[in-house]
C-alpha cells in the first residue's frame, strides 16, 4: 500500500491551529517536581508521572522490585489457582478475555493460561494505528501458534483526528489506542460473557508510578482516567474536537462505542480483571524468549527501535517512536530510560551501562516514520515543531548553539 494512501488532505483553520497551538491538557505536566534527580539504583527520573522517590532516594519501581522478593509466590499461585479454577469452562468455550496486539506481553499471557492453566482464552486486538510490518507479522504468528483473536480497527479518518488533538493537547499520540486498549476488552468481554479479563503486568508499580495501585491483583476502573488517559477522557476529547469544528456532529454520533469504557455494573455475572504479574515474577525479556520458542514471535528485524537500544518492546504500531519522543519532551525521560530502568532493575545490565546506553540513544529523533506521522495527523514540519516545543518546560530543556539539549541529562549529573 502506497504510504500517500495515508495522506490526511484536512487543513486546519488558523483558529482551530491557534488553538491547537495554545492548549494544553496532561494533567500530569503541572505534577512535575521543579528540580530533577534521578533514583539511586536505576536510571528513572523524578520527573515521570507519579513515581515516588523516598529519603534514600531511591524510586517507587525500585522499591517495588525490592519487595517483590519478599512475595510469598505460592500464596499468589494459589491464589491464581482459585479464580481459573472458577472460571474454566468445562467444554471448550472462551473463558478468559486477553487484550493484546501480539506482543511478547501478551502472547506470554494467553500462552500461559491456555497450556500451563488449561484455559480458552479469547485474545482481542484493539488495532495500533498502522500496523508496522513485524507487528501484523508478530500478531499472525501468534494466532497461528493456536489462538482465536478479535481485531477491532476503529474509522482511519476519526482515528486520525483523535490523534491530532491528542498529540496537540496532551502531548500523546498514543492516547486514543490507550482508551481503546482498555475499554475494547471490557466490551467484549461483557458481550460475550466472559467475566474474567487478564492483563499483562501492572505498569504503575512495575516501571514506576503510583503506589496506591500495588497491592491490588488488577485494574481498578477507577484509575482509568487519570493514570491512564492523562485525565482526558474519550468523551471530553470529542468534545473538544466537535467544538473546535474538526469533528462533526455525525462523525461523533457515529464513533466506535469501543473507546469507551462499558459499564461494567449492569448484567448478571460482575465482571473480574487482573493482572497476569501480579501472580507470577514479570520479567519483559523472559517473556521475548519465551514468545520466540512458543508464539512464534520475532525482535524488529530492522535492528533496536529508534531512541533506545531494545528491538523487542513496543514493535507493533509505526507511530510507536512519537508516544515516547513526546514523554521525552514532557517529562525529560525517554525510550532508552525506560528500557534501561527496568533492565537495571532485573539484573541484565549494571547502572554505569544503563547510563551510558541512555546517553547514546535517548535524544534520537524517530526519524523513520516522521513523514508518516505527519501524513497520519495532517501536520507539516513547522506545525509540528511548534507543538513540540510547546511540551518542553523551562526546567527541563535549554537551547544551545540552536539545539534543544537537556538541561539536567543523568549522564552529566551522575558520577559513573
Ligand atoms: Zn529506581
Amino acid at each position: 500500500m502506497p504510504d500517500d494512501f495515508f495522506k490526511v488532505q484536512r487543513p486546519l483553520t488558523p483558529e482551530q491551529w491557534s488553538f491547537l497551538s495554545e492548549t494544553t491538557l496532561d494533567k500530569w505536566l503541572g505534577a512535575r517536581p521543579a528540580s530533577v534527580a534521578y533514583c539511586a539504583r536505576c536510571v528513572q527520573s523524578n520527573q515521570r508521572p507519579r513515581i515516588e522517590f523516598d529519603n534514600e532516594g531511591v524510586c517507587s519501581a525500585c522499591r517495588y522490585w525490592e519487595r517483590k522478593g519478599a512475595i510469598d509466590w505460592a500464596s499468589r499461585d494459589a491464589q491464581l489457582t482459585e479464580i481459573l479454577n472458577r472460571h474454566r469452562s468445562k467444554y471448550g468455550s472462551y473463558d478468559v478475555v486477553v487484550p493484546g496486539s501480539g506482543g511478547k506481553d501478551s502472547a506470554y499471557v494467553a500462552h500461559q493460561l491456555k497450556t500451563r492453566w488449561g484455559m480458552h482464552p479469547l485474545n482481542v486486538t484493539w488495532a495500533p494505528f498502522t500496523y508496522s510490518e513485524i507487528g501484523m507479522r508478530n500478531l499472525q504468528a501468534f494466532v497461528h501458534s493456536g489462538f482465536d483473536n478479535l481485531l477491532a480497527t476503529p474509522n482511519g479518518q476519526l482515528h486520525r483526528k483523535l490523534t491530532l488533538l491528542s498529540t496537540a493537547l496532551v502531548g500523546d499520540p498514543f492516547l486514543p489506542f490507550i482508551w481503546g486498549q482498555i475499554s475494547y476488552a471490557f466490551h467484549i468481554a461483557k458481550l460475550m460473557d466472559i467475566p474474567l479479563v487478564f492483563f499483562g503486568e501492572n505498569g504503575e508499580a512495575e516501571y514506576g508510578g503510583s503506589t496506591e495501585t500495588e497491592n491490588l491483583s488488577g485494574m481498578p476502573t477507577s484509575a482509568w482516567s487519570d493514570n491512564y488517559w492523562k485525565g482526558v477522557t474519550p468523551t471530553k476529547m470529542v468534545q473538544i474536537g466537535q467544538d473546535m469544528g474538526l469533528i462533526s456532529g455525525e462523525e461523533a454520533l457515529s464513533i466506535s462505542r469501543f473507546y469507551f469504557p462499558p459499564d461494567l455494573n449492569g448484567g448478571p455475572r460482575s465482571l473480574e480483571n487482573y493482572w497476569y504479574g501480579y501472580f507470577t515474577e514479570w520479567r519483559p525479556q523472559d517473556n521475548y524468549f519465551y514468545c520466540a520458542e512458543h508464539t512464534g514471535f520475532a525482535a524488529n528485524p530492522e535492528g533496536r527501535s529508534e531512541a533506545t537500544y531494545s528491538k523487542y518492546a513496543s514493535l507493533d504500531d509505526r507511530t510507536d517512536g512519537f508516544h515516547y519522543y513526546f514523554g521525552l519532551l514532557k517529562f525529560g525521560v525517554g525510550r532508552a530510560t525506560s528500557d534501561a530502568a527496568h533492565e537495571v532493575r532485573e539484573g541484565l545490565i549494571d547502572r554505569d551501562e544503563a547510563i551510558a546506553l541512555v546517553k547514546r540513544y535517548e535524544l534520537e529523533f524517530p526519524d523513520r516514520n516522521y513523514d508518516f506521522f505527519l501524513d497520519y495527523t495532517g501536520l507539516d514540519r513547522d506545525k509540528f515543531e511548534v507543538l513540540a516545543n510547546k511540551f518542553r518546560a523551562d526546567h527541563l530543556w535549554v537551547q544551545r548553539n540552536g539545539e534543544w539539549a537537556l538541561r539536567h541529562p543523568i549522564w552529566e549529573t551522575q558520577a559513573t
